[in-house]
């Protein structure tokens, strides 16, 4: 079982500070997540990873199966060691993107056929084969294979979903308890809870998921375009039916605000692609909101992106010279752009936390949330 610490609770909200212990480290939460789907964090090296505090990274099944293939992997001792990462690593289970990216797919009972998006070669992946494949990867934490329900969904489509999604849950861990790691540290298993918007059928999925005993729990098929305060909603409903000793996962989610929000009402673990596809458009997070950095107001600004900020971006360049950057097409831009963003959004996990164990999550939130409002409303001008 992994082990995962709940260290502080916030007394006014279900917001809580913790730990868990892997084989390649500690991971102290709420985390945030860089996502390297594909074997690396867009346009950021593994060493700045490390020098922004990153304490683990995603991989994604679907991708790292196919390009450079499991075989590839296992010939250098799994991911860490193929990509030179000592930290935590998590694999998503490929289920969402087997859905958003084969150009053909067959769900049945037994499992998911799909046409690669690469080479039009056909692939079946059952829960079992996802497992195996997960643990060719080697990752520290794996997740089963899932269904994420489309948005909007009629009711009997999901109700028919999450029981197809409940069913792999338990095959994944069937094959996960009867096979091994194949490299030399353990490995955990997290259920993914589905159900839609539907807060009957996401109480089905959770208390379904908590009876078989997961390592730790995802909240999947939410940030899939419903309003936030529908996120939120079942975000609230669902950590209430999930155990308190256990990891808490909100995938796929998302702007600082979603964040201050989700840890309010008990996540402890976050991904998102935002701070480095946002990195890569010009955007810049800042703890007054988002800027565009390509925006003229920027030609003489000496200051750097974000006040305060410790990373290597703003410690040593101005608003002016990443603003240069991205308008001549500069590689450099995309990169400092990205490795602020990231080091944005661990920082914020890094900020939270203090706040959780000191006692002042919901001052350290409200103030947050205004600011991060500020520079909208200024920018929009
Ligand atoms: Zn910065």
């Amino acid at each position: 079982m992994l082990e995962f610490k709940v260290i502080n609770r916030d007394t006014r909200t279900k917001a809580r500070a913790g730990f868990m212990q892997t084989d390649h480290g500690t991971i102290k939460t709420p985390v945030f997540m860089p996502v390297g789907t594909r074997g690396s964090v867009k346009a950021v090296e593994q060493r700045e990873l490390l020098e922004m505090n990153a304490q683990i990274i995603l991989g994604n099944t679907y991708h790292l199966f196919q390009r450079p293939g499991v075989d590839a992997l296992q010939k250098f001792g799994g991911m860490h060691s193929f990509i030179s990462w000592p930290r935590p690593i998590l694999t998503d289970s490929g289920g969402f993107q087997i859905l958003s990216l084969s150009d053909l797919r067959k769900l049945s009972p037994d499992g998911v056929e799909f046409r690669s998006h690469l080479d039009g070669a056909t692939y079946f992946f059952t829960p079992e084969k996802t497992i195996e494949v997960e643990r060719q990867i080697g990752a520290d934490i794996i997740m089963v294979l899932d269904e994420c329900a489309p948005y909007p969904a009629e009711k009997e489509y999901v109700s028919k979903s999450i029981e197809l999604t409940h069913n792999w849950a338990m095959r994944c861990k069937e094959r996960f308890e009867t096979s091994q790691p194949l490299y030399n540290y353990n490995q955990y298993l997290f259920g993914i809870v589905q159900g839609g918007m539907y807060l009957d059928m996401r109480e089905r999925s959770a208390k379904e998921l908590v009876a078989a005993d997961f390592d730790g729990y995802a909240i999947g098929g939410l940030a899939v375009g419903e309003p936030a305060e529908e996120m939120y909603n079942v975000t609230d409903f669902v950590t209430a039916i999930l155990p308190e000793e256990k990891p808490r996962y909100l995938m796929g989610v998302g702007t600082p605000e979603n964040l201050l929000e989700a840890i309010e009402r008990g996540i402890d673990m976050f991904d998102c692609v935002m701070p480095t596809r946002n990195g890569r458009n010009a955007q810049v997070f800042t703890t007054e909101g988002t800027i565009n950095i390509k925006n003229a107001v920027y030609k003489f600004e000496e200051s750097p992106l974000c006040a305060n900020c410790d990373c290597y971006t703003c410690k040593n360049f101005s608003k002016a010279y990443l603003r240069h950057l991205f308008n001549v097409d500069e590689i450099l831009g995309l990169q400092l752009a990205s490795l602020h963003n990231l080091r944005f959004f661990i920082n914020l996990m890094e900020q939270t936390r203090l706040a959780i164990t000191e006692g002042r999550f919901v001052e350290f939130k409200s103030e947050n949330l205004t600011r991060l409002k500020n520079k909208k409303i200024m920018e929009e001008f």
